[in-house]
């Protein structure tokens, strides 16, 4: 006998006769002996509707009055699903979020949850009775009894929130799509359905998996060890399992603004390879990574810059043992790239042997645009000049001079309130992990450089702390290798991607501060995409990062930025290429034989609920 939460998307409770079948299967639960939490989203296109009203009365509702007039919309799913389960002889009760004491920040339409009082429910459960609670919502404090909402889309995050504090033993998501694919099915049809994945690689799949699972939901579940699934309303397939470590035993309270930071990480054995000048043209990156895959060297971090005119450069980092063999294959390939529309010579490879990646990781760094700030202004305030970065959903890495990373580690560590440990070492490919679980593609991001830029420890905190400031959040970020001397000031360029609603207000606000940082200019791109490859099977496996690029060679699509975390890799090409690019790198992992193939009807489901 165990604890089951159960949520219900808006679609699966759109009507009457589905909010029968919710109770159904609801008692079917409790009839195996189960205690039942369920968690449900507003009916159908409710919340919508909702938002449609207020903005029939004003362009500007106040935000306050947004989240009253939104928190009706549980408040209707929870009575009637309750009134279901009764009719059906089963007890039942409905709760608010306030009613549960699900505490929030006082932050209206987005706030987070900060602690969850489970005494009312467990004496409810006590009785036997099944506790129906409104998702999505809770209540600022108890002084202040505001009403607030934890964002669109909230109600996964309200279930997971709630099987952490009650420590349940599996939080169901019951949704109209049969699980997680391995990309989005409307832009390509052979997606599969995925039996499991881990919640590192959901969260590094943000832009796929957001569509069917809040990406605070999946934080929650990585944190606190929630065993989490996802799956189909409709039937009673086994949907997805999204695989967390071990059951934390962390305190709730601060549930979650705490721990967005777990540990600093380190790894001394690293060496540097640059390309600089390289063509800017498809297939360099394939032939470059194709040759040392072909070696069966594994790279660790690659970025590829964008740059003024027609050339790139590429940096990769590999374990020192291999920097030789590495070296003596870029050295190999620049005769020959310079023949094709390189000038004579320009092309040269830059090698640093001692290097030291320093990372900190956690669950939690989504949408705070100010944690990755705080990284990069703890390594100035030390002194310390960052080389490369590389930003994931659930790692920041900077590549610094090995002499700094002792450093490094401890200025992060007493920063972020954490221990470090050194970088987990690949130990070879699982076997039974595939490379790649799954692909996805983001058209909603914009791409700003900032030209010339002060090589100066200190630059990329400013950048990053001004946007952090304007709640502007950062996806991939990328600093040059290449040097620019301006009047005697040695300069970089530093490009990033933000989301394109975004994309002015940043652009804007660092103009304004172009005089006191030094640059020259910050250029916007819009007509950007990013398609990523996503796999913690890609740990320790040479030849990942090289298949991907293969595959857009293949189909003439030129890479304009790449960044890699250990478990991903992504790439900026041109918006009007993304969605060939994601077909083909689905096609070149063969992730159209990797699962289990669904209707496509299904797979596309109703709405997302
Ligand atoms: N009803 C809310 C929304 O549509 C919350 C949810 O369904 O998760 O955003
Ligand atoms: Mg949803």
């Amino acid at each position: 006998m165990g604890l089951i939460v159960q949520k219900y998307g808006g679609t699966s409770v759109g009507t009457v006769e589905r909010i029968q079948a919710v109770a159904q299967r609801v008692q079917a639960t409790v009839n195996q002996g189960h205690g039942v939490v369920v968690v449900v989203s507003a009916m159908g296109k409710t919340t919508d509707g909702l938002v449609q009203l207020a903005h029939e009365i004003t362009a500007n509702p106040s935000r306050r009055e947004m989240d009253m007039l939104l928190a009706t919309g549980e408040q209707v799913s929870i009575a009637l699903v309750s009134m279901a389960l009764q009719e059906l002889g089963q007890p039942a009760i409905s709760m608010t979020g306030a009613q549960v004491g699900i505490i929030t920040e006082a932050i209206h339409s987005r706030a987070r949850i900060l602690q969850i009082a489970t005494d009312r429910i467990e004496r409810h459960l006590k009785d036997g009775k099944v506790v129906v609670i409104a998702g999505f919502q809770g209540i600022s404090s108890i002084e202040d009894l505001e009403i607030t909402t934890l964002g669109r889309g909230g109600s996964d995050t309200s279930a997971v929130a709630l099987a952490a504090a009650l420590q349940a033993d599996c939080c169901e998501i019951y949704t109209d799509v049969p699980g997680i694919l391995t990309t989005d099915p409307r832009l390509v049809p052979e997606a599969q359905l995925m039996a499991e994945i881990t919640c590192d690689e959901m969260l590094e799949l943000a832009s796929l998996g957001a569509k069917v699972l809040h990406p605070r939901a999946v934080e929650i579940a990585r944190n606190y060890g929630v065993m989490l699934v996802v799956r189909s309303s409709w039937t009673d397939d086994p949907g997805t399992r999204v695989l967390a470590p071990a059951y934390q035993p962390r305190r709730i309270e601060g549930l979650e603004i705490v721990h967005p930071v777990d540990c600093v990480e380190y790894d001394r054995d690293q060496a540097r390879i640059a390309l600089l000048r390289v063509p800017d043209q498809p297939g360099v990156a394939a032939r470059l990574f194709g040759e040392i895959a072909s070696q069966d060297l594994d790279v660790d971090l690659i970025i590829q810059s964008i740059h003024e005119g027609n050339t790139n450069d590429i940096a990769f980092t590999v374990v020192q043992a291999s920097l030789l063999r590495a070296e003596a294959v870029a050295e190999a390939l620049i005769p020959t790239l310079a023949g094709e529309g390189a000038r004579e010579g320009a092309c040269e490879v830059m090698i640093d042997r001692a290097i030291a990646k320093v990372s900190i990781a956690g669950a939690g760094m989504i949408g705070r645009p100010g944690i990755a700030a705080q990284m990069f202004s703890t390594l100035a305030a030390a002194g310390i000049n960052i080389q490369m970065i590389s930003t994931s959903e659930v790692k920041v890495s900077c590549v610094v001079a090995a002499d700094d990373c002792d450093r490094a580690v401890e200025a992060l560590c007493q920063a972020f309130e954490v221990g470090s440990q050194p970088a987990a070492k690949a130990i070879g490919p699982v076997s039974d992990v595939p490379p790649v679980r799954g692909v996805a593609l983001d058209l909603n991001q914009a791409q700003l450089a900032i030209r010339s830029i002060p090589d100066r420890p200190g630059m990329a905190a400013k950048v990053f702390q001004l946007l952090a400031a304007h709640q502007i959040s950062v996806d991939m970020i990328i600093q040059s290798q290449r040097c620019r001397v301006i009047d005697g000031v040695t300069t970089r360029d530093i490009a990033f991607t933000v989301a394109e609603g975004d994309a002015r207000q940043a652009q804007a606000c660092l103009q304004a501060a172009a005089g006191e940082l030094g640059f020259r200019e910050v250029v916007v791109n819009t007509a950007i995409a990013k398609v990523s490859a996503v796999g913690a099977g890609m740990v320790g496996r040479p030849g990942v990062a090289a298949c991907m690029f293969r595959a857009l060679a293949a189909e003439q699509i030129n890479i304009q930025m790449i960044t890699t975390s250990e478990i991903k890799v992504s790439c900026v090409v041109a918006q009007a290429e993304g969605v060939r690019a994601l077909q083909a790198i689905h096609r070149a992992f063969k992730l159209e034989a990797a699962g289990t193939r669904v209707a496509r009807e299904a797979a596309i489901g109703a709405s997302p609920g």
